[in-house]
C-alpha cells in the first residue's frame, strides 16, 4: 500500500469479495504518517456514507460486579477477593435506564458479570421488562433498545430475555486464537463454547455485538488480521474492541511482553479503521479503554471510523467497583457531568448526537 492509493480504492478492496489479508496486514502495521492518514480519511468517508455523521449512544448500566466466572485478564472475576460485591435492586436499574431515556438515549446496555443462577436470570428477565413499560413514550414507542452483556448463557435463558424485549446482545470473543483464549481463561471456560453462544444468539434472531482485546500478551499482527475476518464470518452487527489494558489483580501468566500504550492505541485505532473497511455497515464502539490510553482516545476512534458511544450511566456510588481494568476513565464524574462532557468532545470532531432513536443499522 502507498499513500497515492486512493481512500475509495482502498475500501472498494476491503468491502468487496474475499478479505485481502495482505492489505489487511499492511493497514495493521504501516509507521508511514501519510499512510494511516489514508486509512483514516477512507475509514471514516466509508462511515460517512453508510452511516452519516451521527453517533449512536447506548447507556451503559453496570448493575452487578459479581462474576462466576474467572478470567485471568478481569478485575472482577470470581477469585478477587478484594473487592466490595454489589448488585442494583430492580427499582435502581429502571431509574438508571429512565435517566437514560430522558436524556435522549435511546438505547442502553446491561452489563454485569456472568452469572446463571436463576435469582440472577430472572432478575435480568424483570428488569428488561420493566424497563421498557417505563421508557415508552411517543418519541420512543418501544421504550429504550436494550442490549444485555452478561456473558454465556443457555439458549433457552437466551430465548428467555429475548422474549422480555431485549433485541441486542453483547458477548466478546476477546480473541479469535483458541490457544490466546486459552491462556486468558481457565480451563473450564472453552473457546468453543463462547463461539457457540455467538451462534445461537445469531440464531435466536438478536443484533450480535462482539470484539476483542488488542495488544495482548502473545498477540501477533496475524491474530489480529484473523480477528478481522472472525467479525465477517460470524455475522457481526456490532463491534467494541479496545487496547488490552492489564488490572492490578489480574493473573495472566508471565514471560510476553505487551505493547507499549502508545502502540496498543494505535493498533486499536487501526483495528477500528480496518473494521469499518471490511465491514462498512455494522456499528463500531469508541470503547472507554480508548481514553484510558489517551484523553481523546474515544474521539480518535470516531475519527478512525466508530459510531457509538456508550455513556456512563452506572450510579455514582458503585462505579469504582466495577473496574475490568485499571485507569478507567470519568469514575467520579455524576452521570450528568459524564453525559454533558460527552456532547462537547463528539461535536469536537465534527460529529452529533442522535438522540430516541435504537441506533441499529440496516440488516445486512
Ligand atoms: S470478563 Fe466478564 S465473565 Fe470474565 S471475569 Fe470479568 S466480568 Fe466475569
Amino acid at each position: 500500500m502507498t499513500a497515492t492509493v486512493s481512500g475509495e480504492a482502498l475500501a472498494a478492496r476491503l468491502a468487496f469479495g474475499p478479505p485481502d489479508r495482505e492489505l489487511l496486514r499492511q493497514i495493521l502495521s504501516t509507521q508511514q504518517p501519510d499512510e494511516i492518514e489514508t486509512i483514516r480519511r477512507a475509514a471514516e468517508q466509508t462511515l460517512l456514507e453508510n452511516h452519516g455523521d451521527a453517533v449512536r449512544l447506548r447507556g451503559l448500566i453496570e448493575f452487578s460486579n459479581r462474576c462466576s466466572s474467572d478470567c485471568r485478564y478481569c478485575g472482577i472475576r470470581r477469585s478477587n477477593r478484594q473487592l466490595d460485591r454489589y448488585t442494583l435492586t430492580l427499582g435502581e436499574i429502571v431509574e438508571a435506564a429512565s435517566w437514560c431515556a430522558q436524556r435522549g438515549y435511546g438505547s442502553i446496555v446491561l452489563q454485569a458479570g456472568e452469572r446463571r443462577d436463576a435469582k440472577f436470570t430472572r432478575l435480568v428477565s424483570a428488569a428488561v421488562r420493566a424497563i421498557k413499560a417505563a421508557t415508552e413514550s411517543p418519541t420512543l414507542p418501544r421504550g429504550v433498545g436494550i442490549t444485555l452483556c452478561v456473558g454465556e448463557q443457555s439458549a433457552d435463558t437466551y430465548a428467555e430475555w429475548f422474549a422480555a424485549g431485549a433485541h441486542r446482545y453483547l458477548l466478546r470473543m476477546e480473541t479469535s486464537s483458541p490457544e490466546l483464549f486459552a491462556a486468558l481463561h481457565p480451563p473450564s471456560q472453552t473457546w468453543s463454547s463462547r463461539l457457540q453462544c455467538l451462534k445461537s444468539l445469531k440464531t435466536l434472531g438478536y443484533r450480535v455485538g462482539t470484539g476483542v482485546m488488542i495488544g495482548l500478551p502473545g498477540q501477533s499482527l496475524d491474530d489480529l488480521v484473523d480477528d478481522l475476518i472472525f467479525f465477517r464470518d460470524i455475522g457481526a452487527d456490532m463491534i467494541g474492541m479496545g487496547p488490552y489494558i492489564a488490572h492490578e489483580h489480574a493473573v495472566l501468566p508471565g514471560g510476553a511482553a505487551i505493547p507499549d500504550g502508545a502502540t496498543r492505541l494505535q493498533l486499536a485505532l487501526r483495528m477500528i479503521a480496518a473494521a469499518r473497511l471490511l465491514l462498512p455497515r455494522i456499528n463500531i464502539a469508541a470503547t472507554t479503554a480508548l481514553q484510558t490510553l489517551a484523553p481523546d482516545g474515544r474521539e480518535q476512534g470516531l475519527r478512525f471510523g466508530a459510531n457509538v458511544i456508550m455513556p456512563q450511566a452506572t450510579p455514582n456510588r458503585v462505579r469504582r467497583l466495577y473496574t475490568l481494568y485499571d485507569g478507567k476513565p470519568c469514575l467520579d464524574d455524576s452521570a450528568k457531568q459524564y453525559a454533558a462532557c460527552l456532547e462537547t468532545r463528539i461535536s469536537s470532531v465534527g460529529r452529533r448526537i442522535i438522540s430516541n432513536d435504537w441506533g441499529d443499522p440496516a440488516k445486512h
